[in-house]
């Protein structure tokens, strides 16, 4: 019997590996539900106000643009990846998804690290305390390029000169780098994975995470275009305007922001709304 509620797209895509980083990749394996399925099931919990909304697209905008969350819980998918463990650590801060992860007390550990380009070596931010900014030179970039492989080799060298001697493996990993991958089965249902890729992709995440935050992006706007649409038009793209910012605005208030931060990220948002009208007006 067929799934009442498919998705002819994602089907085509279960089982694909999309590369991100060197050596890691995502995989859908699993989910439940399409853009109909959501609307569907609003529709049983918000009949009335729905009867004013006929067109599912329309309901699917209204619903996320006034937080009407739950009807996108009745969506899940399942996620195969294979992430460097420094990524993985901020990635299962989201609490709200089922993981199982490659267990290095039971199995041996995955031999691939992720690797650094001579070009890729960023700079610290000086703005942001928890970000980068430009990169190193690349003659300095090749030194701590081949540095990291000497770092990588000798890890792996005294991880298998610990598992000759015969330690357990629950030990002998406790030195391996943050580089080292991990793969895990990762599920989590639509309106936590929307809040998980607003603050992926933001450019205030690390590049890393932000690397396959966009590929599950790209995925979900294949299997839930109306879904997607709404999420870009009214979150991610959107502008959240603070009281303060709002009289500064319309000039109503001549108050200071209470930091540099707030100021410059005040700045930001200006520039962006007036991209957005040169734009529109193009
Ligand atoms: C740019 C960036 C920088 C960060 N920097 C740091 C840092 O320096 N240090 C650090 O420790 N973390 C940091 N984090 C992690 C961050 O604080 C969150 O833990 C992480 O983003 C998960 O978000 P979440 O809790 O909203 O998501 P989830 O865990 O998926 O939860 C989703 C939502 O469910 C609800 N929820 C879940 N669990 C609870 C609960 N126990 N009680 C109440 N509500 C709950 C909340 O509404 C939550 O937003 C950073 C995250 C980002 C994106």
């Amino acid at each position: 019997m067929n799934r009442i509620y498919d998705s002819k797209e994602l089907n085509d895509l279960l089982g694909i590996k999309f590369l991100v980083l060197d050596k890691g990749f995502i995989e859908v394996i699993d989910y439940m539900g399409n853009d109909k399925k959501i609307v569907d099931s609003a529709r049983t919990s918000y009949e009335e106000k729905s009867k004013r909304i006929n067109d599912d697209n329309a309901l699917i905008r209204y619903m996320i643009s006034h937080y009407h969350t739950s009807p996108f819980e009745q969506n899940v998918i399942t996620f195969r990846i294979k992430v460097p463990m420094d990524t993985w650590r901020q990635w299962i801060r989201h609490r709200t998804a089922s993981v199982n992860e490659y267990s290095t007390r039971y199995s041996i550990a995955i031999d691939d690290k992720q690797e650094t380009l001579f070009n890729q070596w960023r700079l610290q931010s000086k703005s942001n305390k928890q970000g980068s900014s430009g990169f190193l030179t690349y003659d300095d970039g090749y030194l701590l390029t081949k540095r990291e492989k000497e770092l990588h080799d000798f890890s792996k060298e005294i991880y298998k000169e610990r598992l000759n001697k015969g330690i357990a493996r629950e030990q002998a990993r406790k030195d391996l780098p943050l580089s080292t991958y991990t793969i895990a089965i990762w599920t989590m249902d639509v309106h936590n994975l929307l809040h998980f890729l607003k603050l992926r992709m933001d450019n205030h995440a690390q590049y890393e995470i932000r690397q396959y935050a966009n590929e599950i992006a790209k995925i979900v706007k294949i299997w839930l275009p109306n879904t997607w649409d709404a999420f870009e038009n009214y979150i991610l793209n959107s502008i959240v305007l603070s009281q303060e910012e709002i009289y500064r605005i319309s000039n109503k208030d001549s108050i200071k922001f209470e930091s540099n931060r707030e100021e410059m990220e005040f700045n930001e948002k200006l520039k962006k709304l007036k991209i957005l009208l040169s734009e529109a007006d193009i």
